[in-house]
């Protein structure tokens, strides 16, 4: 008799596919089943990822203890997309089911679902006239008679019959209780100021979104995998181009995924999508309660559902038949997952849509130069649109050389002279403004004027940023709160002497500055503004933002400060000014990518004003206008800045012209990391296709109180670099929790 086994992924980091023996009283369990295995003196639950013909059979294989689910509980081909994540992003099978699963989804207890207790009347209880009842007991059978579909504990409770009356009339046999599914519906929280012009489906459509369609449905329609790049500029209609597109495949029978790079930043999206299709769309995004995504979860697998909206980890949403995958905003980097697996959601979708045999849309006005390249090359189809719907022009973009303005006003100025007649102008008429400063916090750093030494973080290898942080009780602090160096990478704080922690001397000085700081300046400018601040530290309470982006929709702000936040795809249609702060924030970061990023930024906070009827006007404040990427982000020259920009790339022999692995070898010692890395990086030498370089320590060699040390694969074989390098991590299993694989890294830091 053949053995019968099967490869299980089991939650446990680091570990591989396990095999096991299916015993002969067991139904064979399919691909997706979750089952119980033995684990050393451990019971977990895993999934089944195949069946094996042959194993090496060297040790006892162990049996399944118990098989969970008689179908797929995970579709068999979401669980060939981990599989290929495993694969390609060098990851556990384990971590990566994880993200395909809904929450819990690996407990052994199933029933997790939400419900509510409705009642209705018996046979007997229909009977008019009842003996010896009481007033209470009357009034609710009253109340029943006339809902036929029985009424919920609640409602009943609304409308004044308690429980226990309930209870009673139960025990009499008049009515009978039962418990109905409740699926928690995070729509109760989504933005729903802009849904207003999301019905309107008959208008027209301007002549490149006629265009679009016209190139686009016909690969919707051929049900086989085609990937199109959507180029379009801020404000041309994509997101009418996808509605569309999603309507026909909808109706065509097939599923519709729609990946968003953050819920909370595209609320309107998901509205729009709501508004067009109804109840038949699921959201699913990590700012949903385990409650919520677990129904929503499992509408999806039930196929209650045709269109499914959701961040990242989207991709892996258990949606039957997807026939179009749509990634709007691809170049943004909330796509890429920054523990393992290290995936890029863009490029799972694409994967998947190769599995599915679907069109897959990716969507931007500022393409990553992978993308780019890939639809230069012909291998994705490029569609454009040049222009803003209803001939709405651009806005008008101008540069503000800050080392001008320091000139004339010193090194503190914060906002130029003309920015600032911008805003009072825009104050005056009662419009919106802008502002964008893509660093938080107040100051920098704090620097000693004698010495030179700075604050830094006792666990990172940084200087802490000074934040002035509002204190609840204290309501004598005449400054309004008090100064503290903040760490930014694992968030030590502490209140910032007075004096230096050197040498003593008390000229503590503070450098640079954030969004708190320009928030200070605006507020003192135009002390009558309402001005309202949007970053990470503003929006931690869950809520916050959508609340702020609300106000600012109903224009109760007359001026948004922000980070990147604000650069995303809102629509203000009131917002006619957009100011950039500091245009350079990111050029000074030892990242190739960097240019990239600083155009992406501009262009698309640039896209932030003017949507509306009136037209809008930047003010790009830099130290370096002549910067190509400040420049042509100006200049809103896409092409020339990918012209440049894929010129420098192939002279340095970076992505796209090749591909890159990044490798960071954590430590309790410097000397600890880099005898792991230096060990590392010997197995893989030697290889071809590709070079090992490094290690050196890592741009931030310290970080949580570890050592860091990095090294780095480039090369033209993925495959060869790929077996090189699980060749390497095979022999270092022991160190493996202190390795982390980055396949196609986003950035180098
Ligand atoms: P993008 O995503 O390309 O930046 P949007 O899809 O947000 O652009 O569209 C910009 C604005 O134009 C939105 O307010 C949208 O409702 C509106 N719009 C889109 N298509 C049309 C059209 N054909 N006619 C009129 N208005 C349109
Ligand atoms: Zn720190």
């Amino acid at each position: 008799m053949t053995d019968r086994l099967v490869s299980v992924a089991v939650p446990v980091p680091a570990l591989g596919l396990l095999t096991y023996r299916v015993p002969p009283d067991h139904a064979m369990p399919v691909p997706g089943a979750r089952v119980v295995v033995p684990l050393g003196p451990r019971k977990l639950t895993g999934v089944i990822v195949g069946h094996v013909s042959a194993a090496d059979t060297s040790f006892r294989l162990k049996d399944i203890i118990q098989v969970l689910d008689a179908g797929a509980f995970v579709p068999a081909d979401v669980v060939k997309l981990t599989q290929w994540v495993s694969d390609y992003y060098l990851a556990g099978p384990g971590a990566t089911l994880a993200a395909a699963l809904p929450p819990h989804g690996l407990a052994n207890q199933v029933d997790r679902f939400k419900t509510v207790r409705v009642v209705t009347l018996t046979e007997a209880g229909m009977v008019r006239t009842l003996p010896a009842l009481g007033a209470k007991q009357r009034q609710a059978l009253q109340l029943l008679q006339q809902a036929p579909d029985g009424l919920t504990a609640p409602a009943l409770a609304e409308r004044g019959t308690a429980a226990a009356t309930i209870k009673s009339l139960a025990g009499l046999g008049y009515v009978s209780i039962r418990n109905d599914r409740v699926d928690r519906d995070p729509f109760e929280h989504a933005v729903t100021a802009h849904t207003a012009a999301a019905g309107a489906g008959s208008r027209a459509l301007t002549s490149e979104q006629e265009a679009a369609m016209a190139h686009l449905a016909p690969l919707a329609a051929a049900r086989a995998f085609h990937v199109a790049l959507v180029h379009g500029v801020t404000g041309s209609g994509k997101t009418e181009v996808y509605l569309r597109l999603a309507d026909a495949v909808r109706q065509s029978g097939r599923g519709v995924l729609m990946l968003v790079p953050e819920i909370a930043l595209t609320p309107q999206v998901a509205a729009l999508f709501r508004a067009r299709f109804g109840a038949a769309v699921a959201i699913q995004h990590s700012g949903l309660s385990d409650g919520e995504r677990h129904d929503q979860w499992h509408r999806i697998r039930r196929g209650d559902v045709d269109v499914v909206i959701g961040t990242r980890s989207a991709v892996f949403a258990p949606l039957a038949n997807p026939g179009l995958i749509i990634v709007d905003e691809e170049h943004d980097t909330s796509y890429k997952q920054d523990e393992t697996p290290r995936y890029h959601g863009r490029d799972v979708a694409i994967m998947r849509g190769q599995f599915a045999g679907s069109l897959v849309v990716i969507g931007t006005a500022t393409p990553t130069l992978e993308s780019y390249a890939n639809a230069l090359a012909g291998r994705y189809s490029l569609v454009t649109l040049n222009r803003r719907v209803l001939d709405r022009p651009m806005a008008q973009v101008q540069v503000v050389n800050m080392r001008e303005e320091i000139a004339a006003a010193g090194a503190e100025v914060v906002l130029s002279r003309a920015l600032r007649a911008a805003m009072q102008a825009r104050l005056d008429e009662g419009q919106q403004s802008l502002i964008l400063l893509n660093r938080r916090g107040f100051a920098t750093s704090v620097l000693c004027r004698q010495c030179g030494a700075s604050l830094e973080c006792p666990n990172c290898s940084v200087t802490l940023t000074v934040h002035r942080e509002r204190l609840a009780r204290r309501s004598d602090s005449r400054e309004g709160g008090e100064w503290r160096g903040r760490c930014h990478y694992c968030n030590f704080s502490k209140p910032v002497p007075k004096a230096c922690e050197k040498c003593a001397a008390p000229y503590l000085e503070r450098i640079g500055f954030g969004t708190e700081r320009v928030e200070a300046e605006v507020r003192e400018a135009f002390p009558h503004a309402r001005v309202a601040r949007v970053d990470r530290d503003t929006v931690r309470r869950k809520g916050s933002l959508v609340e702020i982006l609300e106000q600012v929709a109903r224009r109760e702000v007359d001026v948004l400060i922000g980070t990147q936040m604000i650069a995303k795809g809102h629509d203000f249609p009131e917002c006619t000014l957009v100011g950039v702060i500091s245009a350079d924030v990111g050029l000074g970061l030892a990242d190739f990518r960097s240019a990239e990023r600083t155009f992406q930024l501009l262009t698309q906070v640039a896209g932030r004003a003017g949507r509306g009827e009136r037209p809008g006007q930047a003010i790009i404040q830099s130290l370096v206008p002549e910067h190509y990427s400040v420049r042509l982000a100006c200049d809103q020259d896409y092409r020339a800045f990918y012209a440049k920009e894929v010129e420098f790339r192939r002279a340095m022999r970076y992505p796209p012209q090749v591909a890159m692995v990044n490798v960071v070898v954590r430590g309790r010692t410097f000397e600890e990391a880099m005898n792991t890395a230096r060990g590392l990086a010997a197995a893989m030498r030697g290889g071809t296709g590709f070079v090992v370089l490094g290690p050196a320590p890592a741009p931030l060699t310290r970080l949580r109180g570890e050592h860091r040390v990095q090294l780095f694969l480039k090369g033209t074989s993925r495959k060869a670099m790929r077996e090189s390098l699980q060749l390497a991590l095979s022999r270092f299993t022991k160190m493996s929790k202190a390795i982390a694989v980055d396949v196609d890294p986003l950035t180098m830091l």
